[in-house]
Formats: structure tokens, C-alpha cells, sequence
């Protein structure tokens, strides 16, 4: 299954000169999901992991049906203010000013194996900041997967040496 065709994008979205990559085609496919799911699961199927952690609103589409595909914990990732517990907050800057994320301060046990997950990679940012979050809280992270990489921005390098894996990549 090709599941670059499941990729609508859209051009000028949400700003001039910005090419979107839309995954709502692939959410409407049962059948791709499926794929999805078993392509992203297969990496990681014995690496021991105790917990998927994902941010919010994409993040949680793959996240949560990857974490009971692997028989693990769920943990979302929330913007600030939106979590109901105690929560660690994190800043981290953007191109164009900053942003916060925030996760339960109970949501990873010490040593944790914890993977990383979101529908796309452009700079790393993102994943970075939810890598600091589980490092705080003493997780042990094995990696991060997406289903999207801009490999043109080079977010894994801002990754380090974790096992990185997309299943769609544009140049
Ligand atoms: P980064 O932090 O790596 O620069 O950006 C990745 C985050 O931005 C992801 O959480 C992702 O949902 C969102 N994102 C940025 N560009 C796109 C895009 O073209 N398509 C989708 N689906 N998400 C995007």
C-alpha cells in the first residue's frame, strides 16, 4: 500500500508559501490506518516499551492506537492549562516567539521505556520538547515515530542518537 496517496496537500495553508500535509484522507480509511498502525508498531514490537507518549491534537491520533498496538500506556502531552492534575510545564521557542507544553507530573515512572510519537517531523521542536518532558520525569526514551517527515528541515538532527522512524517522507 502506498500510503503517500492517503497525503493530501494543500498548498498556502495555514500561511502564504506553506505546502500542508494533510492527513484527514488517511483518518477516513480504515484500511490505512491499519497499515499505519502495523508499519509504526513494527520497529519498536520488542523494544520493551512501557509507554507511548504523544502531544496534542495530531499526536493523539496515532499516539493512542500505537500505544495499544504495543500493549503500553498512553501519556498525552497537553498546551498548557488543559491537563486536570498536578502537571510539569516546559518552554521551548519557535522560529517566530515560544510555546509551552505540559504533561501530568505522575504520567512516566522512573525508567519508563518510552516512545515518542506524531503524525509529522518538520524542525523537531515539538518532539523535542515532549523528549525533555519524559527526561525530567526519568523515563528512558528509545525513540520517536511519525508518520510524516520534511527531511528538507532536518528535525532529526535535533534528535540526537534515539532511533528515529517515519513511514512518508518528502524531500
Ligand atoms: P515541528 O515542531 O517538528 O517543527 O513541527 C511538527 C508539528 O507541527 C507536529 O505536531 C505537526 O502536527 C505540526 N505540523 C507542521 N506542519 C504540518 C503539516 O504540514 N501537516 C501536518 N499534518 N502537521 C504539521
Amino acid at each position: 500500500m502506498d500510503l503517500k496517496t492517503y497525503i493530501r496537500s494543500i498548498p498556502d495553508f495555514p500561511k502564504p508559501g506553506i505546502m500542508f500535509r494533510d492527513i484527514t484522507p488517511m483518518l477516513k480509511s480504515a484500511n490505512a490506518m491499519k497499515e499505519v498502525m502495523r508499519r509504526m508498531a513494527e520497529p519498536y514490537r520488542d523494544a520493551g516499551i512501557t509507554s507511548v507518549l504523544a502531544a496534542e491534537a495530531r499526536g493523539f491520533v496515532f499516539g493512542a492506537p500505537l500505544a495499544m498496538e504495543l500493549g503500553a500506556a498512553f501519556v498525552p502531552v497537553r498546551k498548557p492549562g488543559k491537563l486536570p492534575h498536578k502537571t510539569e510545564t516546559l518552554h521551548y521557542d519557535l522560529e517566530y516567539g515560544s510555546d509551552a507544553l505540559e504533561i501530568h507530573e505522575d504520567a512516566i515512572e522512573k525508567g519508563d521505556r518510552v516512545l515518542l510519537v506524531d503524525d509529522l517531523l518538520a524542525t523537531g521542536g515539538t518532539i523535542e520538547a515532549c523528549m525533555k518532558l519524559a527526561n525530567r520525569q526519568g523515563a528512558d526514551v528509545v525513540g520517536a515515530a511519525f508518520v510524516i517527515e520534511l527531511a528538507f528541515l532536518n528535525g532529526r538532527s535535533r534528535l540526537g542518537d534515539y532511533d528515529i522512524c517515519s513511514l512518508i517522507e518528502y524531500q
